[in-house]
């Protein structure tokens, strides 16, 4: 399966220098791995007419859980589909921590955006005083089913899962690869509890300070099959770096 990597801009970067990005990095981009960017939503359009020269999708990093109607400020997966959006990232740990999104209101963002025909990247990571406490699967398993509750393996066809474990994004601290790779086994085990034969082949990238240099090790581990990556996919060299294009 070709890797997947995922840039999450979070809310940087100006017009211009969304422009110089795509002035940099289409030339160099050779598909060896899939790239995915998700800018800040007012950037879509520009970052999804930039990309689709060369196959690159352009997302966004959260949505409502609503199709229309009277909600101030949100974005419908619904309007977002039909200006040809591609992807939604869910459940990031800045939505959980900072906007009090839970596991229940994610199930209900992750559903309605499939069904809306999105691809889904839902995201899931223990905090370090979880860690530490060795409470990490109970957490992310808990997420794992809370966020997915009721849900069928036909509506679960475009779902990707991201494992960021919080205590290593943005903070130049990464998971060891068998760190890494004993969660993704994990996940990959709970999901084929609810999805037999698609948790067998779901997508599950890995977030947190992933950055050229260690990009390789954590991508040659069995369960790892891309990144959600932050602060180094805002530099189109490293991220040419992670998507495999030196
Ligand atoms: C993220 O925010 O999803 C992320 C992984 O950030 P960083 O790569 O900067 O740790």
């Amino acid at each position: 399966m070709t890797k997947l990597l995922v840039a999450n801009w979070k809310m940087n970067k100006n017009e211009i220098e969304v422009k110089d990005f795509f002035t940099d990095f289409l030339p160099k981009y050779s598909h060896k791995r899939s790239a995915w960017i998700a800018p800040q939503a007012i950037h879509f359009s520009l970052v999804h007419q930039l990309g689709q020269t060369k196959g690159v999708k352009a997302g966004l990093q959260n949505c409502s859980e609503n199709l229309s109607g009277a909600f101030t400020g949100e974005i419908s997966p619904r309007t977002f589909k039909e200006m040809g959006g591609d992807f939604v990232i869910l459940g990031h740990s800045e939505r959980r921590q900072l906007f009090q999104e839970t596991s229940k209101l994610l199930n209900a963002k992750v559903k309605t955006a499939l069904k809306e025909g999105l691809k889904v990247i839902y995201c899931v990571g223990e905090t370090l005083p979880e860690r530490e406490a060795m409470q990490t699967l109970s957490i992310v398993g808990d997420q794992i089913h809370q966020g997915l509750n009721d849900m069928t393996e036909a509506s679960a066809e475009n779902l990707i899962v991201a494992y960021e474990p919080v205590w290593a994004i943005g903070t130049g601290k990464t998971a060891t690869p068998a760190q890494a790779q004993e969660v993704h086994a994990f996940i990959r085990g709970e999901l084929k509890k609810k999805f037999p034969a698609f948790g067998e082949k779901v997508q599950l990238l890995y977030g947190g300070s992933e950055k050229p240099d260690n990009v390789e090790e954590l991508l040659g581990q069995k369960d790892i099959d891309g990144g959600l990556v932050g602060g180094a996919s805002l530099k189109a060299q490293d991220f040419l770096a992670l998507c495999g294009d030196k």
